[in-house]
């Protein structure tokens, strides 16, 4: 899990929301320089279906809200290495800032906008849902969990014209039981949480664990990442 990729100097508090773009170019050439299974998300989410016949250990990249950072500082570096990724919208907010980073002291950032979203997932980048508003939907009325879920799937789908999106990222990892119910009714077939852990067969395939990286992590710790619980 990452959400950020740019030139950031001494970072200490939302770590996992920040990746130096010169750490994260080492880390994905380490990814391919050893050989990891990188596969992309929705192939994930099929293998932890019980489908398919994978190897032991795949790894799936993904970006949550859709920074335009992603966009100058991570895509070129995917594509280099031709490595696949998701990344989670927050449908509300194209070319807007995620302001939700003030209430930790943090500065909005600049978030895609819709021609780059298209132009990324023309070039292989799988896209999911991050809700319209990025709310903590555990904290809502089922209405409008509900409707925060409904509404950014289709927001996608006619941005992204004849796109199927059946992935969504619940912001803040704000979920429960019902919020992940609500998002299968939306028609959700996989999210993701911010438990942190491998993301198991054993596990509802709508609160799947991830694992952040974090801006101090570098490559041995992402290496352990994927070779630990
Ligand atoms: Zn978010």
């Amino acid at each position: 899990m990452y959400h950020q990729v740019g030139d950031f100097k001494n970072i200490r508090t939302l770590k996992a929301n920040y990746c130096h773009y010169k750490r994260f170019a080492r880390q994905m050439a380490m990814l391919r320089l050893t050989r990891q299974c990188v596969i992309p998300m929705s192939e994930a989410s099929r293998f932890l279906a019980g489908e398919g016949d994978y190897p032991d250990r795949c790894v799936a990249i993904t970006f949550d809200d859709g920074y335009e950072n992603f966009y100058h500082f991570a895509f070129p570096v995917l594509k280099k290495y031709n490595l696949p990724a998701m990344v989670y919208v927050v449908t509300g907010q194209l070319s807007g800032r995620s302001e939700w980073l003030k209430e930790d002291g943090h500065e909005p950032k600049a978030l895609m906008s819709a021609e780059q979203i298209r132009d990324i997932y023309t070039n292989g980048i799988e896209i999911g849902s991050h809700s319209v508003t990025h709310p903590r939907l555990a904290g809502l009325d089922a209405d409008e969990c509900f409707n925060e879920l409904r509404q950014s799937k289709h927001d996608l789908e006619e941005l992204l014209a004849g796109a199927v999106i059946d992935h969504v990222c619940y912001p803040y990892g704000s979920f429960n039981d019902e919020v992940s119910r609500l998002a299968g009714k939306a028609g959700y077939r996989v999210g993701t949480t911010t438990v942190k852990g491998l993301a198991l067969p054993d596990q509802n395939l709508l609160a799947l664990s991830r694992k952040a990286v974090s801006f101090n992590d570098g490559m041995l710790k992402t290496w352990k990442n994927i070779h630990r619980l």
